[in-house]
């Protein structure tokens, strides 16, 4: 199969990542169905893409014929096997746990068979794992989107161990279809995005832990000296200094101690100092800003 076959897709978790998945897919001109347990989370995903839309209607950056055509293209589901019947591509955006993932794919794997493509949108997890549950392992991949979905470009399409390399290419041509940037990655902890990000913001933690500058410098020589849009550590508050310790004590776990989370990351965590979700990270928030 190539991704111009695809015309229909199974997005399975209406969350965050999901409704973005499900709201680019459909955009793309793709049948989508939006799968999730709960039927308030199904319509809650399908109100966000709606209201994407219409924001980007309001725009100018969406016309009202992509708009109701894409919402033409949608439909939400709380019956798995009904939500995956026809379907070409299945996508999950569960929460990150194994058992949720292995299990959804050993179901739609059975049902779907050798031919559809199962694509997970895990941010850590071990490719190679999920496929050992899934019937069809060489068909498994990663398509590791961003967030938000609809405006970031950037999809890591992971390989595990078991996926074929025409499934690779299937999800790669795919993620370009639907006018992404694919990069390419072997299944490894933390993949290429997570690994880098995450170094770079270990380093700049242990600067401030050693009074190297102050984080609005730290960060100000990475957007004015390498162009980055926003500093390690303003990201770092952005993202939870609760999440990226959780990916630094994994990254140090599997990778080694070069990964080992600075004691202030822990200081600050313990102390409820999480970023911008609890008021405080290293800026201090105010309404979100
Ligand atoms: P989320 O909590 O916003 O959404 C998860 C959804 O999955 C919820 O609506 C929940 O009801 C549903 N769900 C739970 N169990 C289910 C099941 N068995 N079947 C179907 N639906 C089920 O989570 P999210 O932030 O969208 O993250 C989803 C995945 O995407 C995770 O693997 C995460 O690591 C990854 N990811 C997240 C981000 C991000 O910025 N949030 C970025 C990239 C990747």
């Amino acid at each position: 199969m190539n991704a111009i076959d695809i015309q229909q897709a199974t997005v399975i978790g209406a969350g965050t990542m999901g409704h973005g998945i499900a709201q680019v897919l459909a955009m793309t001109g793709i049948t989508t169905r939006l799968y999730d347990v709960a039927e308030d989370a199904v319509q809650r995903g399908l109100s966000a893409i709606q209201g994407n839309l219409d924001k980007g209607v309001a725009r100018g950056k969406v016309s009202e014929t992509v708009r109701d055509a894409a919402m033409a293209a949608l439909s939400g589901s709380t019956d798995l096997q009904e939500a995956a019947a026809g379907s070409q591509i299945v996508i999950e955006a569960v929460p990150e746990r194994m058992d949720l993932k292995q299990n959804l794919f050993r179901t739609v794997g059975e049902q779907l068979g050798p031919k559809a493509l199962y694509a997970s949108n895990t941010s850590s997890l071990s490719l190679t794992q999920i496929a050992e549950a899934s019937p069809h392992p060489e068909r498994v991949v990663g398509m590791h989107f961003f967030n938000p979905v609809h405006i970031m470009k950037l999809v890591e399409v992971v390989r595990a161990e078991q996926t074929a390399p025409d499934a690779a290419q299937c999800a790669l041509d795919l993620a370009r279809r639907m006018g992404k940037e694919p990069i390419d990655v072997r299944d490894a902890p933390g993949f290429a995005s997570s690994r880098l990000g995450i170094a770079i913001g270990m380093e700049a933690i242990r600067m401030v832990e050693e009074n190297v500058a102050s984080a609005a410098d730290i960060d100000q020589a990475m957007v004015l000296g390498y162009g980055f849009p926003m500093g390690p550590l303003k990201l770092t508050d952005l993202v939870g200094l609760d999440v990226r310790l959780s990916i630094a004590e994994y990254l140090e776990k599997t990778l080694g101690p070069r990964f080992a989370p600075p004691q202030l990351l822990r200081d600050k965590v313990a102390r409820g100092e999480l970023g911008r979700k609890s008021g405080q990270g290293f800026y201090a928030w105010e309404n979100g800003g």
